[in-house]
């Protein structure tokens, strides 16, 4: 068998597309636009990226991106007099605190300041509640993201075995609650699981969110399995060039040849993680604007 490969960057290309739409026409319905703040703290060059392009596709989106970068030497005081003023702010739809933080900064407890009907990020322990018993609110992007492809890919999930790589509160958790929310049989894995492969072989759905650069390998998936690899692993660089290669935590090329469908990396769940972003803060634009939010978005 030579699986299909889920174009996540097709389709979270789709629904930027879509989320542009209705945020032009959220803005004519509103009389400003949705928007969505960006906070980072300190000079993590990777971190930098990231904020760099989540403000470049707020902007594409036709919504407001505000973009606050603070020195490393940010305290919590003023990390939180930020957030309140956000939270305060009315053309602020969203507000995203750039993960992480240096480390004299308490993520937990700014997190917990932001309000959590602007949390676009699903991170508030609020939100992981309403998302643990079934109430609307914010759930975390990358796990959303999955949930959307798979249901893409294989329209109703009910009875499905599907095993969970990965127990993190920002895919891994969150991620076996949308699978049990869709009536899957849910299977949480981590790394005091006994047995992984033989975990591993009874699931239809196999999401891994570990962070070990090919560790899933074909002979673990039962054949025609649907896999979401989250893993983003930097392999070392082969001799002559500056970078390695991106990997996932499933060893592709080999998957492929038992899978039914398998997400790449990169190109898979990554692009998802931005377009959910965009599409989070557009919902949260609409609650707080009291309008409802269109049932595609
Ligand atoms: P964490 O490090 O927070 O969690 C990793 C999880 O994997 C833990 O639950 C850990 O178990 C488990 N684990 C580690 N080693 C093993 C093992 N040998 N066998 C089984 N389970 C193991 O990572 P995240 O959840 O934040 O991220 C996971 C991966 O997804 C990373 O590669 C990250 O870069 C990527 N990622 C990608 C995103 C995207 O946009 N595509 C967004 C977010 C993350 P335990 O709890 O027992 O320690």
């Amino acid at each position: 068998m030579t699986a299909t490969r889920i174009d996540g960057k097709a389709f979270a290309a789709a629904l930027r597309e879509r989320v542009g739409g209705y945020a032009a026409s959220f803005e004519e319905a509103a009389g400003r636009k949705a928007g969505l703040a960006v906070v980072l703290v300190g000079d993590d060059p990777a971190s930098q990226v990231y904020v760099g392009s989540k403000g470049k596709a707020t902007v594409a989106a036709n919504m407001a991106s505000f973009e606050h970068r603070l020195p490393d030497e940010t305290t919590s005081q003023e990390l939180l007099a930020l957030v309140e003023q956000l939270n305060q702010d009315e053309s602020v739809d969203g507000i995203l605190v750039q993960l992480p933080l240096p480390s004299h900064l308490d993520e937990q407890s700014i997190i917990s300041a932001i309000s959590p009907d602007k949390d676009v990020d699903g991170f508030h322990v609020i939100n992981a509640g309403r998302l643990s018993v079934g109430q609307s609110g914010f759930v975390p992007c990358t796990p959303l993201g999955c949930m959307m492809l798979l249901t893409d890919r294989l329209g109703d999930l009910s009875g499905l075995e599907a095993v969970v790589i990965g127990r993190s509160n920002i895919v891994g958790k969150p991620m076996a609650q949308l699978l049990l929310d869709a009536n899957a049989t849910v299977t949480i894995a981590h790394s005091r699981t006994k047995d992984l492969p033989g975990v591993v072989k009874r699931a239809d759905i196999v999401v891994a969110a570990v962070g070990r650069a090919e560790m899933v390998k074909a002979e673990w998936l039962k054949e025609g399995a649907t896999v979401i690899d989250v893993g983003i692993n930097r392999l070392p660089p082969e001799p002559g060039k500056e970078k390695g290669r991106l990997v996932g935590d499933v060893a592709f090329n080999e998957a492929s040849e038992v899978a039914a469908a398998i997400t790449p990396v990169p190109g898979g769940v990554g692009p998802m993680t931005i377009a959910v972003l965009l599409r989070n803060t557009l919902v949260a634009a609409h609650r707080n604007a009291g309008l409802t939010a269109p049932e595609d978005l």
